[in-house]
């Protein structure tokens, strides 16, 4: 026998180097982020019926979100610039993927987070990477503003993703679809929370498309929860609630490019009630065995809700991206889950417990 394999991933930067912003050889930090499965949905017909449903599962990510994608870029870039020093507001994910990215760069990582309904798994990474964790009494939406407005005036570089780095590197999410499946999906769902990430991928999706490579373009389909749903609204929300936290975004940042996605794409930026994403969320983990958080369940919550509307039709090719992985937020998971049974240490008691 011999070893067969070779050249294995290499992060999406080495990959897909010729459809990104140039970067120099010694300035890229990588975890080998990307190439995170498509995972064909196989038992959800009585919701779905014969339409092909699949699922960019971006919980894959070394930190567990797809933050991760734009994190490489941005990091990389601000090396290659000579920065020391990166800063991001974040409702949990993005401090999460910039201390791991700035661990690894060598680099110092602040990270502003809300006092507050920031999920366990998402604060521990930023704390054990190193980050120097800011929580500031006030939500993300003031978080940013406070980020901006230090970044104006001192040498820290902005890894939000109104630095256009992160959208660089989040399109390559939209690559990945289309070399698993060989061309692009009819509708492809995500949840909307900043809208970087929609505006990510419809970049993406251009961007292949110009270059020939896919045929079609996919009718990007937004999902905001409804009491953070400021692009469905029209006009920011001040004191935006959900337990979808990644997505609890009163004034998103990339607000344009949402809007730009839908309309070009005849898509739709719409929402959700937590109930349905909730939902959703529990079908995916005893359903599907795929574990998300609950933000990242609003793209399927979406496509639930599209479907009962008749907008999705059996032949369709349906994508949801899953942002983020469901370990980053067990104080949901124990909240929308059964408790354990407590029984004594005996095989009868056990039994009949099992229902034997
Ligand atoms: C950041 C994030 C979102 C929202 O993405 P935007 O680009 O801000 O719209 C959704 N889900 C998860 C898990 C996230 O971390």
């Amino acid at each position: 026998m011999q070893l067969t394999r070779k050249g294995l991933w290499s992060g999406i930067i080495r990959e897909f180097r010729d459809f990104l912003p140039e970067i120099s050889e010694n300035a890229i930090t990588t975890l080998l982020e990307g190439n995170t499965p498509l995972v064909e949905v196989e038992n959800l017909k009585d919701i779905f019926g014969d339409l092909r449903l699949l699922l960019k599962y971006e919980g894959l990510n070394p930190t567990g979100s797809f933050k991760d994608r734009g994190m490489t870029m941005a990091v990389s870039k601000a090396r290659e610039e000579g920065a020391e020093a990166i800063i991001c507001a974040s409702t949990g994910n993005t401090s999460a993927a910039a201390a791991a990215y700035a661990a690894k760069a060598g680099m110092k990582a602040y990270v502003l987070v809300p006092d507050g309904g920031i999920a366990l798994g998402k604060l521990s990474q930023a704390m054990m990477h190193g980050a120097m964790v800011l929580q500031i009494k006030g939500n993300f939406d003031d978080a940013l503003n406070i980020v901006k407005a230090i970044t104006k005036d001192y040498p820290v570089k902005m890894v939000n993703s109104i630095n256009p780095y992160r959208i660089e590197g989040q399109k390559t999410g939209a690559f990945e679809v289309c070399e698993h499946l060989g061309y692009a999906p009819t509708y492809h769902f995500l949840p909307v929370g900043n809208a970087g990430n929609i505006t990510a991928y419809w970049k993406g999706y251009n961007q292949y498309y110009r270059e020939d490579i896919i045929s079609n373009l996919p009718k990007m389909m937004g999902f905001q929860a409804e009491g953070a749903a400021p692009i469905v609204l029209g006009h920011p929300v001040d004191d935006p609630h959900t337990l979808a936290t990644a997505i609890k975004i009163g004034n998103p940042a990339s607000w344009e490019g949402a809007l730009k996605a839908k309309s070009e794409s005849g898509g739709v930026i719409d929402m959700v009630s937590d109930e349905e994403i909730i939902e959703a969320y529990k079908l995916l983990a005893s359903r599907e065995g795929v574990f998300c958080e609950p933000a990242s369940a609003a793209s399927l919550a979406g496509a639930i809700k599209m479907k009962k509307e008749g907008v999705l039709i059996d032949g369709d090719t349906v994508v949801c991206t899953l942002t983020g992985h469901g370990l980053k937020d067990p104080d949901n998971a124990m909240n929308s889950s059964p408790k354990p049974v407590k029984v004594p240490a005996d095989v009868k008691k056990i039994l009949s417990v099992m229902g034997f």
